[in-house]
């Protein structure tokens, strides 16, 4: 996606904010800015001066569909309300709101499956089901990856954990 498609639907999903009385900030740079370096994070709202950026992955930015972009875009809109830098009551009230009207999706967290986005991050760790044989990545650590022993796979097999980390 080029960056005028870009700011044009950032210019869209602040409209149909304001559509429906979402009171998005009036100071949101139009500019959409692609990050390079973000891999885990689809989108971000920085805040300086009283004033927005909305930054995307440039893995969404080149790979995304109109769809995705929108969503992302959408979520990242709700942060610039009033008491919204978090993910809380308001912000998830708005995102409801979003939702409703237009038939978006957005939630707390997206992920790579859910925007229709190849995985890239490196897989660390694989959990493996000693009794089926299924195979959970994971790209960093977690209590899963820690203590498998205190989770069961969907089949009831105990799990254990094949560290994957390249040298
Ligand atoms: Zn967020
Ligand atoms: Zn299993």
């Amino acid at each position: 996606m080029t960056h005028r498609e870009l700011d044009k639907l950032l210019a869209l999903v602040i409209a149909q904010a304001k559509a429906i009385k979402i009171p998005v900030s009036d100071r949101i740079c139009p500019q959409v800015r692609v990050n390079r370096r973000a891999r885990t994070r689809f989108g971000c709202c920085i805040r300086r001066d009283g004033a927005y950026t909305i930054e995307l992955s440039d893995l969404l930015a080149r790979e995304g569909s109109e769809d995705a972009v929108l969503q992302v875009l959408a979520h990242e809109v709700l942060h610039t309300c009033y008491g919204c830098s978090n993910h809380g009551a308001r912000w998830k009230g708005y995102a409801q709101r979003m939702n409703a009207a237009y038939g978006f999706h957005i939630s707390r967290t997206d992920n790579h499956q859910a925007l229709g986005l190849p995985d890239d991050r490196p897989v660390r760790y694989w959990v493996v089901c000693t009794r089926c044989g299924h195979k959970i990545p994971r790209m960093k650590r977690s209590p899963l990856v820690d203590h498998p022993e205190r989770y069961r796979c969907k089949c009831g097999g105990a799990l254990r954990v094949e560290n994957n980390i390249e040298r």
